[in-house]
C-alpha cells in the first residue's frame, strides 16, 4: 500500500549512501573471484578492546544495576552529574571554560550532530568538502540550502571563510578532520570563529578525533577567542577510548549563545527531553573512567599506536606522494599516483597488493583523485599494510 502522505524533507535530495556498500561489494566480488584475504584499511572502526579501568567500572556499574539499593531507572536526559564534572574537568584542563551546567551527553557525536540541526530554522549551512557526509544529509534533509567550500592541495585541505558574504549560517567544521586527516591551527580556527562572530552564524564543531591533535594544535574550538559566543562543541569518545560498542558523547553549549531570542542551551534542554531519555547508567560509568587520569593514560596508549600506525602509512606515502594528513591523524589522506582516479586506484590496491581503503570521492567532489587509509589498526596490521603498499608497482 502506499501512503497518502508527503515524505518529510528533501530526502529526494539526499545520494543513496553508496560508498561503503560499494566499498565492500568490489572487495567481496574480488574475494570471491580470487580466495585468499585482504586487509582493510577502509572502515574507521577501532581495533583494539576498552582498557581495563573502563571494564572494571562497567561490571561495577552493572553489578549495581542488579542490587536492591542501587539500581538506577532513566537517566537524567543531559547527563548524570558525576560525567558532566569529568567532561567539565575536561575542558578546563584544556584551559577552556565550559562549565559542567553547559554540558549535554549523548549517545554518540553522529546522533548529537544531526540531531542539533532540530534547533535551526531554513538556514543557509556552509560545510568544507571532502566531508563526513553527516552534516551534508543532515542538512539536505531539513531543505537547507548548502555552500560547500573546496578543500584542496592549495589550500592544505583547510578551507577559511575569506571572500565568503557575511550571512548568518550553520558552519561546520571538523579538526582533526574526517576523510583528510588534516587539523587547523589556532589561526585557521580563529579566523572561523572571527567570521561566525561577525555575520552572527553559529559554528558547529567536530572534535570527535580531538584526541588525535597534534602537539601545538587546538584540542577544541574553545581555544580561539570569542568561541564561547558563537561555537557548539561536539565530542565523541568512539575514537579516543574504544566506545564505538558502547556509545557515549557530549555536546558543550555556551550558554550566552542566543537563538531567536532564546538561550540555545535552553532551546537544546528543550529538545532533549522531547525527543531523549538519556544514555545509560553503566555506559556513563565507564565514561567517567576513561576520563579518570588512570583511564586517560590506558586510552592515550592504544591511541599512540593507532597515531603510530599513522606515521608508518604516512611515512612512506610522503615520499612518493602528496599526503594532507596531519602528523599522527586517524586518517592518511593522500593523491593517487599518475593521475589515477579514487575508485581506479581502489581497483589496483585491491588487485596487486590486496589492500582496501575509501575513495576520496565519496566524500565530495574536492576528493577525486585523493584515497583514505584508516589507522584504526593493530600495529602488526598496518605494518602489514605498509608492506602492501610499498609492493605496489605504480609509485615510480
Ligand atoms: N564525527 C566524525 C567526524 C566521525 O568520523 C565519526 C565517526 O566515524 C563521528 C562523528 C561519529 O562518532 P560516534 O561514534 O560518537 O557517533
Amino acid at each position: 500500500m502506499s501512503l497518502k502522505l508527503d515524505k518529510a524533507g528533501e530526502f529526494d535530495s539526499l545520494s543513496a549512501s553508496y560508498l561503503f556498500s560499494e566499498v565492500r561489494q568490489r572487495k567481496s566480488k574480488f574475494l570471491g573471484k580470487n580466495g585468499g584475504e585482504v586487509i582493510d584499511m577502509g572502515v574507521g572502526d577501532i581495533a583494539y578492546p576498552v582498557c581495563e579501568t573502563v571494564v572494571e567500572a562497567l561490571v561495577r556499574a552493572s553489578l549495581e544495576m542488579g542490587d536492591n539499593a542501587r539500581f538506577r531507572g532513566y537517566p537524567p536526559e543531559s547527563g548524570y552529574q558525576f560525567l558532566k564534572d569529568a567532561i567539565a574537568r575536561f575542558y578546563v584542563e584544556m584551559g577552556a571554560l565550559i562549565d559542567a551546567e553547559e554540558v549535554f551527553v549523548g549517545e554518540g557525536a553522529k546522533s548529537d550532530a544531526s540531531s542539533f540541526c532540530d534547533l535551526f530554522g531554513p538556514a543557509e549551512t556552509i560545510i568544507p568538502e571532502p566531508v563526513y557526509p553527516v552534516y551534508r544529509d543532515s542538512a539536505l534533509m531539513r531543505g537547507n540550502s548548502i555552500t560547500y567550500l573546496s578543500g584542496n592541495k592549495e589550500n592544505d585541505f583547510l578551507p577559511l571563510p575569506h571572500g565568503l558574504a557575511k550571512t548568518p549560517a550553520i558552519i561546520w567544521l571538523c579538526s582533526p578532520n574526517n576523510p583528510t586527516g588534516s587539523v587547523y591551527g589556532l589561526g585557521g580556527l580563529q579566523a572561523w570563529v572571527d567570521y561566525a562572530l561577525d555575520s552572527g552564524s553559529v559554528i558547529l564543531f567536530d572534535a570527535a578525533y580531538s584526541a588525535f591533535a597534534p602537539e601545538g594544535y587546538p584540542k577544541t574550538i574553545y581555544e580561539a577567542k570569542g568561541a564561547e559566543s558563537c561555537a557548539v562543541e561536539f565530542c565523541s569518545l568512539s575514537k579516543s577510548a574504544g566506545f564505538t560498542g558502547l556509545r557515549c558523547s557530549w555536546v558543550t553549549i555556551p550558554r550566552g549563545i542566543k537563538l531567536g531570542g532564546a538561550r540555545l542551551i535552553d532551546l537544546w534542554r528543550r529538545r532533549q527531553s522531547a525527543k531523549f531519555n538519556g544514555v545509560s547508567y553503566i555506559i556513563q560509568r565507564g565514561a567517567e573512567a576513561a576520563l579518570s587520569k588512570k583511564g586517560a593514560e590506558e586510552c592515550a596508549e592504544i591511541v599512540n599506536i593507532y597515531k603510530k600506525n599513522s606515521r608508518i602509512l604516512g611515512g612512506f606515502l610522503k615520499k612518493v606522494t602528496y599526503v594532507g594528513s596531519g602528523d599522527g591523524s586517524p586518517y592518511i589522506w593522500f593523491e593517487c599516483p599518475k593521475g589515477f582516479t579514487s575508485w581506479e586506484f581502489f581497483d589496483r590496491l585491491l588487485g596487486e597488493v590486496r589492500l582496501v581503503g575509501t575513495p576520496g570521492c565519496g566524500f565530495g567532489p574536492s576528493g577525486e583523485g585523493f584515497f583514505r587509509l584508516s589507522c584504526f589498526a593493530t600495529e602488526e596490521r598496518a605494518r602489514e599494510a605498509l608492506g602492501r603498499l610499498e609492493k605496489l608497482s605504480l609509485w615510480n
